[in-house]
């Protein structure tokens, strides 16, 4: 068999990636994804990195990688590589591994791919008018897209982004869960921000830059993602980069159809730990939820491992309500 000459593992085995953003406590919702995108390599024999995304500064708390790990490890997953364990991809922590997505930067403005954006917030809200998708903020109108990357030095000391130029084509894609996928990025999400003003990264560029470095294969996160899996599919593009597989998995939304969030009670893993749930419980809570098994029977995620298969995934999101589920005070 073929060895990856970096990390010696068979270079046919998909290789996949759990990717916490510390910027609070893991719920419910995210254990769900988690444990598929576990389930989706481990019973494919593949490789699992765990890489901690927490270059979203304002919003990321102290001691919230810890956890994400704990809880992860606590609920039975375990990966190849990761801040914990180390790995030939090492680091594993974004605000690490700046310097990359610097320089995949650079080869953007290199390529004329990006320019720089003086725009604020209300000066978008005013000139934008075409709908726009929800939750995606409005589609960028295109005030800046006349100045090239070179035109960065005359803007003297003011602020300004780095905006990636979108094309205007349909992209297409064949999702594992949600199915076939289009949408034309430039008309249905606009030219984005691949650098901010504080000089850091934004997610889409960090997210490519690691995925490619890490030798990602698959792709499988909740499927509030989808609109920025085409913008990312505009950067692999840019950059030339080989695709991974893309699955996105429904999310867990509360009684009143929305994403689970706080107002829903308190889902949180260290609290169900706390109020000596099992993680046998909730994986078997989950695992009945996603269509895997016909109850909601106590298992561990190991048990899931042989029989796992991506196609039997249900495409509804789960409406979970946490008081009637476990014994804990919730809203609805
Ligand atoms: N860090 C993101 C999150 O926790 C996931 C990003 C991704 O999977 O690409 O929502
Ligand atoms: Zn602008």
């Amino acid at each position: 068999m073929k060895s990856d000459s970096f990390t010696g593992w068979p270079s046919n085995k998909p290789v996949g990636r759990l990717a916490p953003s510390p910027t609070g406590a893991q719920h419910v919702g995210n254990a769900r994804t988690y444990l598929l995108a576990w389930l989706s390599i481990r019973s494919r024999g593949g490789r699992l990195i765990l890489r901690i995304e927490d270059i979203d500064s304002p919003r990321v708390k102290v001691g919230a990688a810890q956890q994400a790990i704990d809880d992860l490890r606590w609920l039975g997953l375990d990966w190849d590589e990761g801040p914990d364990i180390g790995g030939p991809h090492a680091p594993y922590v974004q605000t690490e591994r700046i310097d990359l997505y610097r320089e995949a930067l650079s080869r953007l403005q290199r390529d004329e791919r990006v320019y720089p954006c003086t725009c604020t917030r209300t000066d978008i809200e005013a000139a934008a008018s075409a709908p726009h998708i929800e939750h995606e903020g409005m589609i960028y109108p295109g005030t800046c897209a006349g100045r090239s990357a070179s035109d960065a030095v005359t803007l003297g000391d003011q602020p300004f982004a780095w905006r990636f130029r979108t094309t205007d084509r349909v992209l297409e894609f064949d999702d594992r869960v949600a199915g076939p996928q289009q949408a034309n990025v430039r008309r249905d999400l606009g030219d984005f921000v691949v650098g901010k003003m504080d000089g850091s990264s934004a997610y889409q560029l960090a997210v490519v830059s690691d995925d490619q470095a890490m030798g990602v294969t698959e792709v499988l996160r909740g499927d509030d993602l989808l609109p920025s899996t085409f913008r990312q599919l505009e950067l692999y593009a840019a950059f030339g980069w080989t695709l991974p597989t893309f699955a996105h998995v429904p999310l867990v939304i509360g009684s009143d159809g929305r994403r689970l969030a706080k107002r829903h009670g308190d889902t949180r893993l260290a609290t169900l730990r706390q109020l000596c749930v099992t993680a046998e419980e909730l994986i078997g809570l989950l695992a009945w939820s996603c269509g895997l098994r016909p109850t909601r029977d106590p298992i561990s995620a190991r048990e899931l491992v042989a029989e796992f298969d991506l196609c039997r995934v249900t495409r509804e999101p789960y409406v979970f309500s946490v008081g009637h589920v476990f014994n804990v005070p919730g809203q609805s």
